[in-house]
């Protein structure tokens, strides 16, 4: 598999930063820059981490969508009133979702949230073109979308069909999610959350709404929570068999 790792350096936070003070500048037709807010300039993600997200799906609550409703919040996605009307009912944004599975030989119903699993050998990095779909070395998958040329190759080779594309004018975009038309998108594990050691939007409503079924941290720190639940209770990868590594975890699959 290619390696196409993108090493956050300092040259290219320093470009993000440039790129941020010129607010409201056009990178590319139908994506404006307002603002990027990302971690200090001086500090570039490193290979010591590698965020990830467990989900329990014994506790994720059937109908119930506040991991969704948080994401459009938190990143500008999906609003009634963002003209987000030429998509069809299968080409909305979706960086996350709710999906129900059902265990065809025991009839096991279960509901969980799926959305960029963050792998660690991702096929929409290897076949994207112009290096536009990258891996931080915290392990974070993004889509920079000043090179982002919309072939959409990315989007056929994940396999959890996490990413969408935009296919509207946007306004009112969120300054520290900017969206443009003609690109593509996924989660972005709330990166700019995650530079200031905040938590995923996600995340956080559920533990808002007392599910507490998931679970934000570092893969890597033996002592962290999500790997203290990983060690003590396990948690599985979807589609293991691809070999992806991915960041996000299930348990009770
Ligand atoms: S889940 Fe899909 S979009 Fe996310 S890293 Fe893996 S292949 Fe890429
Ligand atoms: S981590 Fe952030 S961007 Fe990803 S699904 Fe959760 S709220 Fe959305």
């Amino acid at each position: 598999m290619t390696d196409k790792t993108y090493n956050a350096d300092l040259s290219r936070r320093h470009f993000f930063g440039k790129a941020a003070a010129a607010a409201g500048m056009a990178v590319a037709p139908g994506v404006f820059l307002r603002q990027v807010h990302a971690r200090p300039a001086d500090q570039a993600a490193t290979s010591e981490q590698r965020w990830g997200i467990l989900i329990d799906t014994d506790k994720c609550a059937k109908g119930c969508d506040s991991c969704v409703t948080a994401c459009m919040d938190e990143n500008g996605w999906g609003r009634a009133d963002a003209s987000e009307d030429k998509s069809g009912p299968h080409q909305k944004a979706q960086w996350i979702r709710k999906v129900t599975i059902k265990d065809k030989q025991t009839g096991h119903v279960q509901s969980l949230p799926l959305m960029c699993q963050h792998c660690e050998n991702p096929p929409c990095v290897d076949v994207c073109p112009t290096g536009a779909s990258m891996k931080r070395a915290d392990g974070i998958v993004l889509v920079d979308k000043h090179i982002c040329i919309g072939c959409r190759y990315c989007m056929m080779a994940c396999p959890y069909k996490a990413r969408s594309f935009v296919h509207e004018d946007l306004e009112d975009q969120k300054v520290v999610a900017p969206r443009g038309k003609g690109t593509v998108e996924s989660c972005t594990m709330c990166v700019h959350r995650v530079d200031e050691n905040g938590t995923p939007a996600c995340v956080e409503a559920c533990n808002a709404d007392n599910h507490n079924a998931m679970y934000f941290g570092d893969l890597k720190d033996p002592n962290s929570e999500i790997s203290r639940q990983l060690k003590q209770y396990g948690g599985k990868e979807l589609r293991a068999d691809l070999g992806l590594n991915t960041g996000v975890r299930y348990r009770g699959l």
